[in-house]
C-alpha cells in the first residue's frame, strides 16, 4: 500500500506535507485547485501572531454582532441569506463565548503559536525558504484610552502563557514606526509584541511544497476528493470526482473550510464554517524609507491589519459570515480602502496608485476557537483543520505536531487537547 495522501495544499496541508517528508514519509498532496495556496492561504494578513491567539468568540461577542448587524461598513458582517446554514454552528460559536472556553482556546493557540515560531526557525535553517519573512514583531494600536487599558490587561494575561509584550505611548510607537507619525495624535497607545513575525503565506506554501518535492513528495492538481474509501474498517485511499482512485495507507484532511464533509466520513462532526475576509496588496516600491512600515500594525478599533511584505504592503481585515460565496464585494473593498487611509493617511494615495490585486478568502472558523488536530475514529485518517483567523500563525506547529504523532514520536505537548 502507498504512503500518506494529504487533502489540501494550503498552509496547513503544505506544512503537514513538509513535516512528513522530512521524516522520509512518502507523501502525495491533492488539491482541487490548479496550483497550491489558492484557498484561504493565498493573500492573508501575513502575520504570525501568537499575540492574537484569542478566539473571535470572546465573552460578549453577541453585542458586537448586534451592533454591526445591517451595517455594510462594519468589520463584522452577518449576511441574512447565510443565517439558515449558520444556525447550529452559530449556537455553538455563541455558547463557547464564555470566559473559561475563551481562555482555554487562547492557551491552546498560544502554545501552538509559540511552538510554530520555533518550528519556523528550524525550517528556515534547514531549507532555503524565500517568503518575504520578517521577525520584527507586530504592534496593536488603540484609539481610545479604555480600549488601550483593556488591550494591556489582555496582554498581561497572555504574558502568563508566554506572550511577550511592551506597552508603548504614541510617541514611543512612532519612534519605532515613523510611518505612523500622521496618526500619532489619534492614538491612545499601542502594545508591541516583539516575538511576532510576518511573511507571505502564499510564497511560504509554495516554498514548502518545493522543499517537500526535493524530499520525494509529489502533488496532483485539479484533484477534487469526493470521498474517503475504506476497507476492513480502515482507510484504503480516496476517490476523486474524476472517478480516479488513489490508494493510501493514511489520509490527512487539511481541506480548510471544506473539511467538515470529509471529516464526517471519518467519524468526526466538525463545527467549522467559512468566514470571509478581504485583502488588498499594493506596491511600496518608490515609497520613502521613512514612510514604509517596519513591522505590521493591527488597528484594534478598525479590526484591520497593515503588513509590509518585502516591497509590498497589504491591508487585510473584515469578517463576513456569507457561506462559501467568495465574490469580491465592492462595499467591503471600500471598507478596506478606508482602513488603509485611517492607518496610513499620508501613504494611501501613493499605495492605491500601485494597487497590485484584491482578494477574498474563507477562514476555516472552528466554533470552539482552536484547531482540531489528530487521529480520527476511522483508522488511518488524520485531521489538521479549523485554524480560523490563525492558520499562518499555527501552520508550522500544526504540521510538525501532527507528523510527530503520526510517526509515534514523543509529543512536544499533548495533542489530545486539540480535538474539541
Ligand atoms: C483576509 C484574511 C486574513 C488572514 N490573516 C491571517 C494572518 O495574518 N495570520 C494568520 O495566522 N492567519 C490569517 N488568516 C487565516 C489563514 O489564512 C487561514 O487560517 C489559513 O489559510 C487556513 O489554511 P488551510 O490550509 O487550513 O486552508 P486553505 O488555505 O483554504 O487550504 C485548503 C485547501 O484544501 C483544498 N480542498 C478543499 N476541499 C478539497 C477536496 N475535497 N479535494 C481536494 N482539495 C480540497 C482547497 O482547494 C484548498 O486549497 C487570514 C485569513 C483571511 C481570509
Amino acid at each position: 500500500m502507498s504512503g500518506t495522501v494529504i487533502i489540501g495544499a494550503g498552509l496547513i496541508g503544505a506544512s503537514t506535507a513538509y513535516a512528513l517528508a522530512r521524516r522520509a514519509e512518502k507523501v502525495t498532496i491533492l488539491d482541487m485547485q490548479d496550483a497550491p495556496g489558492k484557498g484561504a492561504s493565498e493573500a492573508n494578513g501575513g502575520m504570525l501572531t501568537p499575540s492574537m491567539a484569542d478566539p473571535w468568540n470572546s465573552p460578549g461577542v453577541w453585542r458586537d454582532l448586534i451592533r454591526y448587524y445591517g451595517r455594510a461598513d462594519a468589520p463584522m458582517v452577518l449576511k441574512t441569506k447565510a443565517l439558515p446554514s449558520l444556525a447550529v454552528w452559530g449556537l455553538k460559536f455563541l455558547a463557547a463565548a464564555n470566559d473559561s472556553q475563551y481562555w482555554r482556546a487562547t492557551a491552546l493557540n498560544v502554545r501552538l503559536g509559540l511552538f510554530s515560531l520555533e518550528v519556523m526557525e528550524q525550517w528556515r535553517r534547514d531549507a532555503d525558504l524565500s517568503y518575504d519573512g520578517a521577525t520584527r514583531g507586530t504592534a496593536k494600536i488603540y484609539r481610545d484610552k479604555q480600549a488601550f487599558r483593556i488591550g494591556r490587561e489582555k496582554a498581561e494575561r497572555m504574558q502568563a502563557l508566554g506572550v511577550v509584550f511592551e506597552p508603548l505611548s504614541p510617541e514611543a510607537l512612532c519612534e519605532r514606526q515613523p510611518a505612523l507619525a500622521a496618526i500619532r495624535d489619534d492614538l491612545a497607545g499601542a502594545v508591541y509584541f516583539p516575538k511576532d513575525e510576518s511573511g507571505d503565506a502564499y510564497k511560504f506554501t509554495n516554498e514548502l511544497l518545493r522543499s517537500s518535492y526535493e524530499l520525494g513528495a509529489c502533488a496532483k492538481w485539479g484533484a477534487s476528493v469526493k470521498r474517503l474509501v475504506k476497507k476492513n474498517g480502515r482507510v484504503s485511499g480516496v476517490l476523486l470526482d474524476s472517478g480516479e482512485f488513489i490508494e493510501a495507507k493514511r489520509v490527512v484532511i487539511a481541506a480548510g473550510a471544506h473539511a467538515p464533509r470529509l471529516a464526517f466520513q471519518a467519524g468526526v462532526s466538525l463545527a467549522i464554517k467559512p468566514v470571509k475576509g478581504y485583502s488588498m496588496t499594493f506596491s511600496a516600491k518608490g515609497l520613502d524609507a521613512a514612510q514604509r512600515l517596519r513591522f505590521p500594525i493591527i488597528d484594534d478599533d478598525l479590526h484591520a491589519a497593515v503588513t509590509p511584505l518585502g516591497e509590498r504592503i497589504r491591508v487585510a481585515g473584515t469578517a463576513e459570515f456569507a457561506g462559501f460565496d467568495e465574490s469580491l464585494d465592492d462595499g467591503r473593498i471600500e471598507t478596506l480602502r478606508r482602513m488603509l487611509r485611517a492607518i496610513l493617511p499620508e501613504q494611501a494615495d501613493f499605495l492605491e496608485a500601485g494597487e497590485l490585486f484584491r482578494w477574498s478568502g474563507l477562514r476555516p472558523m472552528h466554533a470552539y476557537g482552536a484547531p482540531w488536530i489528530g487521529a480520527a475514529p476511522v483508522e488511518g485518517v488524520y485531521l489538521n483543520v479549523g485554524h480560523g483567523h490563525l492558520g499562518w500563525t499555527l501552520a508550522a506547529g500544526s504540521g510538525e505536531a501532527l507528523a510527530g504523532e503520526m510517526q509515534g514520536e514523543q509529543a512536544a505537548f499533548d495533542l489530545s487537547d486539540y480535538k474539541a
